[in-house]
């Protein structure tokens, strides 16, 4: 009851607090608030966040973990490892004093209107006295942010909210909120018909590690080049037969081979369940009477090393929107380091976790952790002090960047097909509902070759700002993390600028198509970066990587191609799988059909396919021909065609001739645009519709042979 009656006060206050919004939005008009940023935040990249003031939260929860030392790490108990003194003496006092690496936008102050992507600030717009004060009162209405949702990311969204000056509903709000900031998935909050929330349908299912395997590999058969970023790998149980006969030929074929593979389960995390082996005998397929989901892959044997330390790079990459493709990629990341020396891997070290995984999860359990109140040094530090590092050992680091925006951008665009149909699925166009955007996290390694390489995708990265620390043998105290809070807060702090609905109205991409990934980061060594002033707040932390470089990767959207006419096909029934007789509609809209192709192969060839998906993906609960199964009878359709091309032109031949049917069809059956297609500017979306490509002399490659990194690491 008193529950109850607390939760009607609350409402109560709220709607009282609604018809006061537009008092207060004027209120907010005044110079010194339009843009002021509360004192106690700093902005400086280089400030030694260990002093800051981390306002409105207590800076350690003591709790009792009585299990933490009881932990499994691949079969090997955390406490039989010999727990150390932590070291808390390094680089304590550097700060200052080191050199610091600056990249382009991430603290430096907005001194006009516009951010450094071009895009018009809105919480840096000023009254300049032309305006009348009404009509910008409109315009600036404050933003409202549901966060009852928001799990671990809350300290730093909270700090991001406040930075902002928006306005916090703690437990959620009757009326509706701008944004909805979910801690998982989609579906945290049920039931949302207008704004925007922070996760896209399917995400979580995409990224898991089969499924992303799987967007990928199709990518590799089109594009064997452009996607080998990606170890190779086999999906388990499925593919064990294949995967045990690979090995076998490869190492007959080449004694001198030792291949090492990693073994990840389907929906793991954080390192669990992850082990290393020489030999397809080894694996650890059967678990009780289930047999694992899971992926093996090549592992890449000579990481980059910092210190003799195997380290991977997390970075931050904000998907703000489907349709048209918007991608943006924050300029700081964190570099996450192994705590055993590295050494190749050989029988007798598989094992060592805190040798071959970088997890902080993991490591933050050895003795040698080293927690760091500097961004530079320690087992966790921020991604430019790692570029810092290797640019003042020569190496180029523009083009490492832009290594890893070409990643980030084909990794996207692997995924980007799917998700239109969980997206349709869930928001079927004509039906009220938000629209998304979503912060991921990347993992990527550097090979010795400074090659990067895509571990994997992270649905919901972790935005804790805090870590554990064991202050006495099995306490740990949850204490700010200088790093995580650095990189963290700006992360959500500008997906929110870009995600102002006010922002997105307005929103001009001013670059559709020019320049190169190079550009994206600008390094300057120097003096620290200034402290933001009171009244405005630093240039975005995120650049936008696409739209700017369609140019030089639309190519790559064929899948996206299919995955319309999919849609198409399946309709705005909320469903995901296509029927036999959607199936046979398309191949008949599409005069697919002929006389040594009759409509019975037409059911044979979608019984077939779909019965074979339907094992692949046993947790499915809907039948019918799902929109890999459809991938795969497109590319038999098109080789069925032009038998002598390489895959990618006969895909892209049947593409035309689908294309060109389908758009002779009525208007009636063309389908509404997704409303995640909230870009109203015709610029932008035509500069990101997928575009015809048409290619040099092609290889086909279905099944690629076997090449392992090993071998191609001993070329450097
Ligand atoms: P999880 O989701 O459990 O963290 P990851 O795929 O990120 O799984 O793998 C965990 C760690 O294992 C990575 O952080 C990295 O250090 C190491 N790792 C993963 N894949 C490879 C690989 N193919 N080659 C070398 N190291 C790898």
């Amino acid at each position: 009851m008193s529950d109850h009656y607390e939760r009607v006060k609350i409402e109560l206050q709220q709607m009282k607090e609604v018809e006061n919004e537009a008092a207060a939005d004027v209120q907010q008009l005044s110079p010194a608030s339009v843009s002021s940023v509360p004192t106690d935040v700093s902005f400086t990249a280089r400030r030694d966040l260990s002093r800051s003031s981390i306002n409105g939260r207590s800076r350690s929860k003591s709790r009792s973990k009585a299990d933490g030392h009881e932990r499994q790490v691949n079969g090997k108990q955390l406490s039989d490892l010999t727990p150390q003194k932590l070291d808390y003496s390094q680089g304590q006092s550097r700060v200052s004093n080191e050199p610091s690496l600056h990249i382009k936008g991430t603290g430096k102050l907005l001194k006009g209107k516009t951010a450094a992507n071009g895009h018009v600030e809105s919480c840096q717009r000023q009254t300049d006295g032309k305006e009348d004060g009404s009509k910008v009162a409109k315009k600036r209405r404050t933003v409202t942010v549901d966060t009852s949702k928001a799990k671990t990311s809350l300290e730093a969204l909270k700090m991001s909210i406040r930075q902002l000056k928006w306005k916090e509903f703690p437990i959620g709000r009757r009326t509706a909120c701008d944004i909805y900031w979910h801690g998982v998935s989609f579906h945290d909050n049920e039931n949302i018909v207008s704004g925007q929330v922070n996760k896209f349908p399917g995400m979580i299912e995409m990224l898991r590690k089969i499924n992303l395997s799987r967007a990928v590999r199709t990518m590799q058969e089109l594009f064997p080049e452009e996607y080998n970023f990606y170890p190779r790998s086999w999906i388990l149980p499925e593919e064990y037969q294949l995967f045990s006969t690979q090995i076998r030929l490869l190492k007959d074929n080449d004694a001198t081979l030792k291949p090492t593979f990693i073994v990840k389960p389907d929906s793991g995390s954080q390192g669990d369940g992850i082990y290393l082996i020489r030999d397809p005998a080894d694996l650890r397929v059967i678990s009780g009477s289930q047999i694992k989901q899971a992926v093996v892959q090549e592992y890449i044997q000579k990481p980059l090393l910092i210190d003799k330390l195997k380290f991977d790079i997390r970075l931050y990459v904000l998907v703000r929107s489907l349709e048209p493709l918007e991608i943006y990629i924050a300029k700081e990341g964190l570099s996450r380091f192994c705590t055993e020396p590295y050494q190749e891997p050989s029988q007798k070290n598989l094992s060592h976790v805190f040798m071959h995984l970088t997890n902080y999860s993991l490591n933050v359990h050895s003795g040698n952790f080293v927690h760091s109140d500097s961004c530079s040094t320690g087992s966790k530090r921020t991604f430019s002090s790692v570029l810092y590092r290797l640019a003042s050992k020569g190496v180029d680091i523009k083009k490492v960047w832009s290594d890893i925006i070409a990643l980030v951008i084909k990794t996207v665009i692997a995924l980007v097909p799917e998700l239109k149909v969980y997206y349709q699925a869930d928001i079927p166009p004509g039906k009220p509902g938000p629209t998304c955007f979503q912060i991921l996290g990347f993992d990527i390694l550097l090979m010795k070759n400074l090659k990067p390489v895509l571990l994997e995708v992270n649905a919901n990265p972790s935005m804790r700002i805090e870590h554990e620390q064991e202050v006495s043998p099995g306490v740990f105290e949850y204490v700010p993390s200088p790093v995580d809070e650095e990189v963290k807060v700006g992360v959500i702090r500008d997906t929110l600028r870009l995600m102002n609905p006010a922002e997105r109205k307005q929103h001009v991409t001013s670059n559709t198509g020019g320049g190169s990934p190079e550009e994206a980061i600008v390094v300057e060594t120097g003096s620290d970066e200034k402290e933001g002033s009171a009244d405005s707040l630093p240039s975005l932390c995120l650049k936008q990587v696409f739209p700017k470089y369609t140019k030089q990767f639309n190519y790559l959207r064929v899948v996206e191609r299919i995955a319309t006419i999919f849609l198409r096909f399946l309709g705005v029934k909320g469903t995901m799988r296509l029927g036999p007789t959607s199936f046979r509609t398309f191949i008949r809209n599409c005069k697919l059909s002929n006389s040594s192709f009759s409509m019975a192969s037409v059911d044979i060839l979608y019984i077939d396919i779909t019965r074979r998906w339907a094992g692949m993906l046993p947790d499915s609960r809907e039948a019918g021909m799902c929109l890999q199964a459809f991938i795969e009878a497109f590319f038999y359709l098109a080789a069925r065609r032009s038998k002598a091309l390489p895959l990618r032109e006969q895909v892209l031949l049947l593409l035309e001739v689908c294309e060109g049917a389908l758009e002779g069809q009525s208007h009636s059956e063309k389908p509404r645009p997704h409303r995640s297609h909230t870009n109203t500017n015709p610029a932008s979306s035509q500069s990101s519709a997928p575009t015809t490509f048409s290619s040099p002399a092609l290889t086909r490659r279905r099944h690629r042979p076997l090449q392992l990194s090993a071998k191609a690491n001993t070329e450097n």
